[in-house]
């Protein structure tokens, strides 16, 4: 099968490797669309934590199953033609965290792209059935595509623990960032504003149906939101990785908001704890999801409440993988989320 394999920091080829084996438990899929992710572009540009080259990149998909093992079926009812999305990250069921249910910070998670799983950026996608999810009938393979964005975005609101009634700034407009947005909103949020430097991301905001939306460079940016927001945000969203976002989420929060660090900063940021007491306030870190998550990102996407194809503004051929990194790389167009399509 064609894959498109990270060979060095910064190259992409596309190269014809083996089709990986399918085991009693797993099912084989076919892949329709594969997302680019923020991550993807960190093993791109060589700063990812763990996902080194050489090896084949991506981790969102929607496809079709055409191979299931053995003992699939007797535990999990998927067949060959069902459109399905994975839940990319096996936990290993035993450590203190899957324990007590917090599979998604399991101490002992493989992803794909490295201990042998190969990832999406190719013709086909081997993962186990225990975490492949059938899509809902109104779900095309497109839309299904962004499932797990939407889960990150659900665990994160869950994280901030959004309610009725909340008050919601998300600092980034991104991927993540806008879902995040869309799943506050459905967990009750009154008020949704977005930042972001990309006028296009905020127009994107503006289309899923935003309050608010400002330029992030602005040299007034937390004056201009406090005048039209002048009670604060209970839930803030750091889904941009910049330092600046955090001193603006401290000038911004009401008392008792809970601030949600969603993005992955890769350099150290200087907190100032004194809002954070005096305010009772939270800081919470967020990672991934769990098959609760992804049950209802999957729901979500089937309601159809949202028009979140606008969040796909690119869908290229997978031997073009290279050109889709660079251009995430080197913001050259307007790109949210970008989707590799296998031409097989
Ligand atoms: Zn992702
Ligand atoms: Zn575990």
């Amino acid at each position: 099968m064609k894959a498109a394999r990270l060979e060095t920091e910064g190259r992409i080829e596309i190269v014809e490797i083996e089709r990986p084996g399918v085991g009693p438990d797993d099912v084989l899929i076919e892949v329709a669309y594969a997302g680019v992710c923020g991550s993807d572009l960190h093993s791109f540009e060589g700063s990812h934590p763990f996902r080194k080259p050489p090896t084949v990149l991506g981790h969102e998909l929607s496809g079709t199953i055409v191979e299931v093992g053995s003992n699939v079926g007797a535990q999990k009812a998927l067949a060959i033609g069902d459109q399905v999305t994975v839940m990319p990250y096996i936990h290993c069921r035993h450590c203190a965290m899957c324990q007590r249910g917090h599979t998604n910070i399991c101490l002992n998670k493989t992803v794909p792209g490295i201990k042998g799983w190969i990832g999406t950026f190719a013709d086909y996608f081997v993962a186990p059935a225990a975490v492949t999810y059938r899509l809902g009938p109104n779900t095309d393979l497109k839309l299904g595509a962004l499932a797990e964005p939407l889960a990150v975005a659900v665990h994160s609101a869950d994280q901030g623990r959004v309610t009725q009634g909340d008050r919601v700034l998300v600092l980034g407009a991104g991927t993540i960032g806008l879902l995040s947005g869309v799943a506050a909103r459905q967990m009750g949020a009154s008020v949704v504003a977005i930042t972001d430097l990309y006028e296009h991301n905020l127009e994107v905001g503006r289309a899923l149906g935003f309050d608010s939306t400002y330029q992030a460079d602005r040299a007034d940016l937390v004056e201009a939101i406090r005048t039209d927001h002048p009670d604060g945000f209970d839930v803030l969203f750091l889904t941009a990785g910049a330092a600046s976002t955090v001193v603006q989420a401290l000038s911004l929060a009401q008392r008792r908001a809970r601030i949600v660090a969603t993005a992955l900063f890769s350099r150290a940021v200087t907190l100032d704890l004194g809002p954070i007491t005096l305010g009772e306030m939270e800081l919470v870190g967020t990672q991934i999801y769990t098959d609760a998550d992804y049950q209802r990102a999957l729901r979500w996407l089937d309601e159809g409440a949202y028009p979140l194809e606008q969040l796909i503004d690119h869908v290229l051929p997978l031997d073009e993988a290279q050109a889709a990194l660079e251009m995430l790389a080197s913001r050259s167009q307007d790109a949210i989320k970008i989707l590799l399509r296998p031409t097989r």
